[in-house]
């Protein structure tokens, strides 16, 4: 079987801005924001945040909070947000931070009346356990929301774009089908490599 985009190293290895024993952060194909729109990743196949064992909860901890820190540096405020297993573009666990000053929860509450607001990350592996499918979802203030419902591909890009009035840029693969939108993008993921990478490469 061929391995999952990002279990394959080479594909990725180009766009790492950031790497720890277990993790690696990279831009986003698909820029919503000009630029800063980051990927953490599991080096090894997890199939979201969720299924990590407790001792990668930890370093994930510490790998996005040294990314966000980063990306509000160089891009302002940020939120965060994983689809769990529901929707994903790639079935291998990713977290997106989001350089955006739009808050979202409300959308998503309204849309989905059931949520949880978590005290750690831990407990989004627990609430995995239990309930398999669910939408995460972190606030400029890094308040994290477990919302429990189905969803469809690119929902959160989706609901995020619209509310930052970048309706274009939410679905990637149509924006990028566009040759100039693509070459846009191409140079927004660059110029992120090259400025992220300056404050986190070791
Ligand atoms: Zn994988």
């Amino acid at each position: 079987m061929k391995p999952c985009v990002f279990c394959d190293k080479e594909k990725s290895a180009e766009r790492t801005f950031y790497e720890s024993e277990n993790f690696f952060a990279m831009p986003t194909i698909g820029q919503i924001s000009d630029g800063g729109h980051s990927l953490v990743i599991p080096k090894y196949h997890a199939a979201c945040l969720g299924e990590m064992g407790l001792d990668m909860v930890k370093e994930f901890d510490q790998v996005k909070a040294e990314v966000q820190s980063a990306v509000e540096r160089e891009y302002g405020k940020s939120v965060a947000f994983e689809h769990g297993i529901i929707g994903q573009s790639v079935p291998h666990a990713h977290l997106q931070i989001l350089p955006s000053n739009t808050d979202i929860f409300s959308t998503l509450q309204h849309r989905y009346p059931f949520y949880k607001k978590l005290d750690s990350l831990e407990q989004l592996r627990e609430i995995y356990q239990n309930r398999r499918v669910y939408l995460y979802y972190e606030n400029q203030q890094r308040e994290m929301f477990v919302f429990y419902m189905d969803a469809t591909p690119q929902y959160l890009r989706l609901v995020a774009a619209q509310e930052m009035g970048r309706t274009p840029r939410g679905d990637w693969k149509a924006w990028r089908s566009d040759p100039d939108c693509a070459k846009i993008d191409d140079l927004l993921v660059e110029e992120t490599v090259e400025r992220l990478g300056r404050l986190l490469k070791k």
